[in-house]
């Protein structure tokens, strides 16, 4: 008897020594969380969906907009045109490319309020987010869930991508602040190359579907770097610090509350939502200059900052506090803070 072909829908993948018919069960019965559904989170769902991961928690706080499709691989121009919430585009989708895995989506903005809550059923977070509030946070949980968190990140013609592991360094142990802002280039200061988000979110869904099917011993230990544009390729091993305030020493901020993103509220009287300060105070001088030019009415005085964007106002405080105007929809106003004052 010759051996038996597989020639169902994944049979491609069964057919590959590293995973074969085990890793594939294994993967069916695997749930995974991808958290924000921008460019990183659609390429890395849409891959995960298709190799038969068997439930997906999907999250994202924003609506499709134009400016979105270039790269924004979920997502077509009826979604835009209706301003439709990303979850829901892309459970739609998702949906319709693989209707035999479970996908659960919400329009939410996760935060230290609801994160364990939200993500108690997931075996694996990948970053799909725009933030280091939200990264920071992801870190502390999946350290004290003792659960895989997959780190994404893309900017400009270059991404980051690396996998914190239960027992390994976490991202606190290689960088243990987040970067400030003001020195913090965004997709919307400095653009995006729609292929650096792509290699970027497949090397990211890659080490997901190594953990979920049961191979962590192949992940690499530590970050993968790579400019699409110049074609520099770098991998830095990431060491365990036996200090590390997050993964030594037991002490989460984010996910406490204590830092990064807490609620935001709207505001009585209507059409403004109130972001509480997520780090230190910013520089205020440093983020006019970086934002010069890309955002409209920009209006610098001694204790704020103000500007338009995408029909609504952002005035920003000295001491990191943010008023938005034109919604109440908190997720928004936090979208608008963080793609372009950065989180
Ligand atoms: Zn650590």
């Amino acid at each position: 008897m010759p051996p038996m072909e597989p020639t169902g829908r994944y049979a491609r993948q069964e057919r590959l020594a590293q995973i074969g018919p085990e890793g594939q069960a294994a993967l069916g019965r695997a749930t995974a969380a991808v958290v924000g559904l921008g460019a990183l989170g659609s390429t890395a769902a849409d891959l995960l969906a298709r190799a038969g991961v068997g439930r997906l928690l999907l999250f994202d706080r924003d609506v499709v907009e134009l400016h979105n499709l270039q790269r924004q691989s979920l997502y077509d121009e009826e979604d835009a045109r209706r301003g439709r919430p990303k979850a829901d585009a892309a459970r739609a989708r998702l949906e319709r490319v693989n209707s035999s895995i479970r996908i659960e989506a919400r329009a939410l903005d996760l935060c230290a309020e609801n994160a364990e809550a939200e993500l108690a059923g997931a075996e694996l977070y990948l970053d799909g987010t725009d933030n280091f509030a939200t990264r920071y946070l992801l870190n502390d949980l999946a350290v004290l869930r003792g659960r895989p968190y997959v780190y994404a990140g893309v900017v400009g013609t270059y991404g980051l991508s690396g996998a914190v592991l239960p027992g390994g360094p976490c991202l606190r142990c290689t960088w243990p602040e987040p970067p400030p802002p003001s020195e913090t280039p965004t997709c919307r200061s400095a653009g995006v190359l729609g292929p650096a988000v792509a290699a970027t979110a497949a090397l990211a869904a890659g080490e997901a579907l190594k953990i979920l099917s049961g191979h962590m011993e192949a992940v690499f230990p530590g970050f993968r770097y790579l400019d699409l544009w110049t074609g520099e390729h770098r991998a830095l091993r990431a060491r365990r610090d036996p200090d590390c305030p997050c993964c030594a020493r037991g002490e989460h901020p984010w996910l406490e509350g204590r830092r990064g993103a807490r609620r935001a509220e709207p505001l009585c009287g209507g059409d403004a939502v109130q972001l509480p300060a997520a780090g230190p105070p910013p520089d205020l001088e440093a983020l006019a200059r970086r934002l010069e030019g890309t955002v409209g009415e920009l209006e610098r005085q001694p204790g704020w900052l103000r500007f338009r964007e995408g029909g609504l106002e952002l005035l920003l405080f000295a001491d990191g506090r943010a008023l938005v105007r034109g919604t109440e929809d908190p997720g928004r106003a936090r979208a608008l803070r963080d793609r372009t004052v950065g989180a």
